[in-house]
């Protein structure tokens, strides 16, 4: 295998990782958001497995844990 080939194969499996949800987003009436830690962007749902936007896949220990950080969006 040459290098590319191998570099794609490396980003391939770091979006298959499963990467902690560690923020939370408010926004309007006290809606609840968790953020997807790779794209940024805000879950329609709790406990998805995987990122709509990014496809990253989720974990949700720190989440449940309520090890997030809680953000406010100002508009
Ligand atoms: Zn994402």
């Amino acid at each position: 295998m040459n290098r590319i080939v191998i570099k794609l194969l490396f980003k391939i499996l770091l979006y298959r990782k499963a990467m902690n949800i560690i923020e939370c987003k408010i926004i309007g009436n006290d809606n609840l958001f968790p953020v997807c830690p790779r794209c940024e962007c805000t879950l329609d749902r709790e406990y998805q497995s995987f990122c709509d936007r990014c496809g990253q896949k989720l974990k949700w220990k720190k989440y449940y844990n309520g090890k997030v950080s809680v953000k406010y969006k100002t508009t």
